[in-house]
C-alpha cells in the first residue's frame, strides 16, 4: 500500500490546501532557527511552479490565552517564507472569515498565500476550546472547503489528530503526502513494516520508561537491539551489577528484566562506561569496565562498548538509531554518540536513519548527519512511528 504524493497530483489551477511544519523557534518576533521552513520549500515549490495556489496552515508553538496570541503570530514566519522563495507572500491575519476567503478568492495560480496560527483557533473570545488540537469537526470541514486539494508535509504532529491535519484531510476527496512526509512514511514506515536485514537498533536516551514501547516493538522485527545511554543502568541493575549513582528506574527494573528475558543475546549491553564523581563536563572521570563503582555515575559508553556496537552494526543492511549514547551534550561524555554517528556514516551498504528529538539534535550538535540516509524531523512522532503506531495524520492521507 503506498500513500498518495504531491507528484501524483494534478495541482495546475487548484486551491491546494498545505498543511507544513512551520513551528520555529520564535522570541519577540524574531526566528531563531529557519530549518523547518526550510524543509517546507521543497513542497511548496513543486506546487507553485506547477501552477497551483498554496494555501499554507501551521500551527505555532502553544496558545491557551488571548495573551499568547500576538507572540505566536505566522507573520514573521511569511516573511521569511517570502525571502526564501524570493517572491511575494500573503499573509492573512485570521484563521477564518471574509478576509480569509477573499483572499483566497484572489489568489493567481503560482500564488502562495499563509494563514495565521491554526491554533489561534485553541482560544476565542478568552476561552481555551481547542477547536485546532481538539479536532472539532466544523473547523476542519470549514478548513476543507476553502481548499480543492489536501497536501500534509508535517510529520512532526503526524501523531495527533488535529483539525489542522485529520479534520482537514476527513473532508477532502484527496490528500497527499508532501515530499518530507513520503521520506518519514519511506524511511521510518518502511523500517517497521518492511525491514531490511541484518537489521540494528540502536536506543539510548535517558529513560527506559519512555522507549519501552520502541524497545518492545523493535525487539519483534530487529537482529539486534543496541541499549545504549542512561538506560542502560536500569538493565544494569536488573542483572545485579553495580550502579553507583548513575540514571536508574527503580520501578522499570522488573521490566527489563522481562525484556532481557525475551530477548536473549538480542539485546547488546554496553560492556565499559565513562563514569564520572558528578554531573558535570568538568567532574573528574574515568573508564570502568562493568560494574559501576561507588560514588560515581555512568555518563557515556566506553571505548569497548564502542568497538563492540561497531562489531554488531558492520554487516548490518538497515539501522534505525534513537537517542544517545551518553550526555552528549557535555563534551567530555559526547565520545560514545559521536563514535557511533561516524561509524554509521562509513556503512555504505546500510541504510541508516535516526529517529528524531534528542538524537536528530545530537547528530546535528555534533556533525555527524551528512552521510546518514535519514534523519526524522519528527520528536513524538517517530517515537510512536517506532513503536509500530497508526499515526492518526498519516493515516488520513489517501491511498494511491
Ligand atoms: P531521550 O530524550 O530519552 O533520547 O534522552 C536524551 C537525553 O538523555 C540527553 O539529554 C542525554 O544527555 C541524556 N543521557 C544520555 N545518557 C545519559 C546518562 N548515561 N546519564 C544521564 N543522562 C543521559
Amino acid at each position: 500500500m503506498a500513500k498518495l504524493t504531491v507528484s501524483d497530483l494534478d495541482v495546475k489551477g487548484k486551491k491546494v490546501l498545505m498543511r507544513v511544519d512551520f513551528n520555529v523557534p520564535i522570541k519577540n518576533g524574531v526566528i531563531g532557527n529557519d530549518n523547518r521552513i526550510v524543509a517546507a520549500l521543497p513542497t511548496i515549490k513543486y506546487v507553485i511552479e506547477h501552477g497551483g495556489k498554496a494555501i499554507l496552515l501551521s500551527h505555532l508553538g502553544r496558545i491557551k490565552s488571548e495573551d499568547d496570541k500576538p507572540g505566536l503570530s505566522m507573520r514573521p514566519v511569511a516573511e521569511r517564507l517570502s525571502n526564501l522563495l524570493n517572491k511575494p507572500v500573503t499573509f492573512v491575519p485570521a484563521t477564518e472569515g471574509a478576509q480569509l476567503e477573499d483572499a483566497i478568492n484572489k489568489m493567481n495560480d503560482g500564488d502562495v498565500l499563509v494563514m495565521e496560527n491554526t491554533r489561534y483557533e485553541d482560544v476565542k473570545n478568552g476561552e481555551q476550546v481547542k477547536r485546532e488540537s481538539k479536532n472539532d469537526p466544523a473547523l476542519g470541514k470549514y478548513w476543507a472547503s476553502l481548499g480543492d486539494l489536501f497536501i500534509n508535509d508535517a510529520f512532526g504532529t503526524a501523531h495527533r489528530q488535529h483539525a489542522s491535519n485529520v479534520g482537514i484531510a476527513s473532508n477532502m476527496p484527496q490528500t497527499a503526502a508532501g515530499f518530507l512526509m513520503e521520506k518519514e512514511i519511506k524511511f521510518i514506515g518502511g523500517a517497521v513494516s518492511n525491514p531490511a536485514h541484518p537489521f540494528v537498533a540502536i536506543l539510548g536516551g535517558a529513560k527506559v520508561s519512555d522507549k519501552i514501547g520502541v524497545i518492545d516493538n523493535l525487539l519483534d522485527k530487529a537482529d539486534k537491539v543496541i541499549i545504549g545511554g542512561g538506560m542502560t543502568y536500569t538493565f544494569y541493575a536488573a542483572k545485579g551489577m553495580k550502579i553507583g549513582n548513575s540514571l536508574v528506574e527503580k520501578d522499570k527494573i522488573d521490566l527489563a528484566k522481562e525484556i532481557m528475558d525475551k530477548a536473549g543475546d538480542k539485546l547488546v549491553l554496553p560492556v565499559d562506561s565513562v563514569v564520572a564523581e558528578k554531573f558535570d563536563n568538568d567532574a573528574a572521570h574515568k573508564t570502568v569496565e562493568g560494574d559501576i563503582p561507588d560514588g560515581y555515575m555512568a555518563l557515556d559508553i566506553g571505548p569497548k562498548s564502542v568497538a563492540q556496537f561497531e562489531d554488531v552494526l558492520k554487516s548490518a543492511k538497515l539501522v534505525v538509531w534513537n537517542g544517545p549514547m551518553g550526555v552528549f551534550e557535555m563534551s567530555n561524555y559526547a565520545e560514545g554518540t559521536l563514535e557511533i554517528g561516524k561509524y554509521l556514516g562509513t556503512l555504505t551498504d546500510a541504510t541508516t536513519i535516526v529517529g528524531g528529538g534528542d538524537s536528530t539534535a545530537a547528530v546535528q550538535q555534533l556533525g555527524v548527519g551528512d552521510k546518514l540516509t535519514h534523519i526524522s524531523t519528527g520528536g513524538g512522532a517517530s517515537l510512536e512511528y517506532l513503536e509500530g503506531k497508526t499515526l492518526p495524520g498519516i493515516a488520513a492521507i489517501s491511498e494511491k
